[in-house]
């Protein structure tokens, strides 16, 4: 199977509303260009080194989304392009962006990292450190981030209930989040979770945004 034929049929198994995020990290620039070639202009990656190599090599239209832990100090390095911040755990880190974006007169969108996994291993903040942080409403004087949604990562299990059941959680927090403190914003409408081997659940459980990797990129 190629690059190509993988993405064509990832495309294919996903309503037309998705956005399908190509997780390239770990793979080579000429995997990227293939994927590239084959239409695909979002791609996920999540160390901030390895980004830097692949967007001076590759074209300049591509959409990088950071979907790694970001270490505050790395922010600045990513602030000129980074269209998407996915992982997002901590009002510093925001505020960090924030400086970075504004040095650069941009405004950089970003995602909101829960921690609904069963694992401690997982990185996120908890439900109830997440609505605390909104509701400390310090986040609305930042005028060069964007909070455009929520991401997480399952458990990594083969209980399909228990995915299931956390990307339910997910979505449940989504309305939650959206309700009480993005109601009249358009801009938050991003659900990111899915990988490659529960991408499908996602999909029935209210993802509109899939983080997908090794299902595209291993051939
Ligand atoms: C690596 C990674 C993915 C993609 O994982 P695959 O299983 O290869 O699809 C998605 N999201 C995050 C945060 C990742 O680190």
């Amino acid at each position: 199977m190629s690059i190509k034929s993988n993405l064509q049929e990832v495309r294919n198994s996903l309503h037309s509303n998705i956005e399908l995020v190509a997780v390239s990290k770990y793979h080579t620039i000429e995997a990227v260009q293939e994927a590239y070639e084959a239409g695909q202009r979002v791609f996920g990656e999540s160390r901030e080194q390895e980004l830097r190599l692949k967007h001076e090599a590759l074209p300049k239209d591509i959409e990088w989304h950071f979907i790694g832990h970001m270490q505050t100090n790395k922010v600045k390095y990513i602030a000129p392009y980074i269209s998407m911040i996915e992982a997002v755990d901590s009002l510093k880190l925001m505020m960090e962006i924030e400086k970075q974006a504004a040095k650069h007169e941009r405004t950089i969108d970003i995602l909101l990292e829960l921690h609904l996994a069963q694992e401690e291993t997982k990185s996120g903040m908890l439900p109830s450190e997440c609505l605390a942080m909104l509701e400390s409403g310090e986040w609305r004087a930042l005028s060069h981030v964007r909070i455009c949604g929520i991401m997480m990562m399952a458990s990594n299990t083969d209980n399909e209930a228990q995915i299931r059941s956390e990307f339910l959680k997910a979505q449940e927090l989504f309305l939650t989040i959206k309700q009480r403190y993005f109601a009249s914003d358009d801009a938050f409408r991003i659900r990111s979770y899915g990988m490659s081997g529960d991408y499908l659940i996602a999909q029935e459980c209210g993802s509109n945004h899939v983080r997908v990797g090794s299902r595209i990129f291993n051939t």
